[in-house]
């Protein structure tokens, strides 16, 4: 069997189980078809998986090839013990996608892509595909800048990849861990109620738990928040300005960073402007969704 052959059946393997595991015990009740937001979230996969064949391709373990043959980056300039530049490499892009996913909330324009993400209404093992294509290429090419500065090798990338992918499909699940397990999980790793945190509508809970894989770096740079203030079942989840289902399609989504969001209601009926980085002008408690 083919190495790409075998990675996708691994994947497919955990897609399965995280599916039974969200049918058999689910945290919250749907608020959209489930086949509905499916063929969305999956479109959406099938665009960035296109977008990035027919650009970048596997840019970041050519790049990690061509690295270690040019003895690029800090793991290539002196001997180091294979486990500690594998540990080290691992540790250090899962950091990296932290410090990159606070930069998409932070930075405007960055927040404009990144929003398609947040637009979900209910979160589950698909909303782990939603992501629009210039995200995942923007991602890319962070990745393969940070494989060459560090010269990971092409294993610790293939298996960085293939983690983060099964993570995404874990910590979106739509999933009820007994606390217990929760609790002593996410001292490691990103759970799911430690992710649904960050698709609150609620902009502080928003702009907290960014971590994707390793829990540790929310707790160290201050975002960690535990739990949502309405709780997992009443939270809200999405964003204040994309409520509507109907302006939530598979194309309106690929367009969302180039438009101004929905004009919401104020209290009296009238449209509340919204600047281009989500900014409801009348909201003088949390000034923006970007922090
Ligand atoms: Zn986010």
């Amino acid at each position: 069997m083919s190495e790409s052959a075998l990675r996708l059946l691994i994947f497919v393997a955990i897609f399965v189980l995280v599916a039974l595991s969200e049918h058999a015990w689910p945290r919250r009740p749907r608020r959209q078809a489930r086949w509905t937001r499916w063929r969305i979230n999956m479109g959406l996969l099938g665009i960035d998986i296109l977008a990035q064949r027919f650009t970048l391709g596997a840019a970041a373990v050519t790049m990690a090839v061509y690295a270690q043959v040019q003895g690029w980056g800090l793991f290539n300039l002196q001997a180091w013990p294979p486990w500690l530049s594998a540990v080290t490499g691992f540790v250090v892009l899962d950091l990296a996608i932290y410090l990159q996913h606070r930069l998409f909330h932070r930075v405007p324009v960055l927040w404009r892509i990144h929003r398609v993400h947040h637009t979900d209404l209910d979160l589950d093992l698909s909303s782990g595909f939603r992501f629009h294509p210039l995200e995942i290429l923007l991602s890319l090419l962070y990745k393969v800048a940070l494989v060459a500065a560090l010269g990971v090798s092409p294993v610790v990338v293939l298996v960085f990849e293939a983690t983060l992918s099964a993570a995404a499909l874990f910590n979106h699940a739509n999933l009820c861990l007994p606390a217990r397990l929760d609790t002593a999980l996410r001292w490691l790793v990103v759970t799911p109620d430690m992710h649904r945190v960050h698709h609150s509508v609620v902009p502080a809970e928003t702009n907290s738990n960014y971590g994707f894989f390793i829990s540790l770096w929310d707790r160290l740079f201050g975002s960690y928040r535990a739990q949502p203030a309405a709780g997992h079942v009443g939270m809200e989840i999405g964003l204040r300005d994309y409520q509507r289902e109907d302006r939530l399609g598979l194309w309106q989504l690929v367009l969302i960073p180039f438009r101004q969001p929905d004009p919401v209601q104020d209290s009296a009926g009238r449209p509340d402007p919204v600047d281009s980085v989500g900014v409801r002008r009348s909201d003088s408690g949390s000034k923006s969704n970007v922090r």
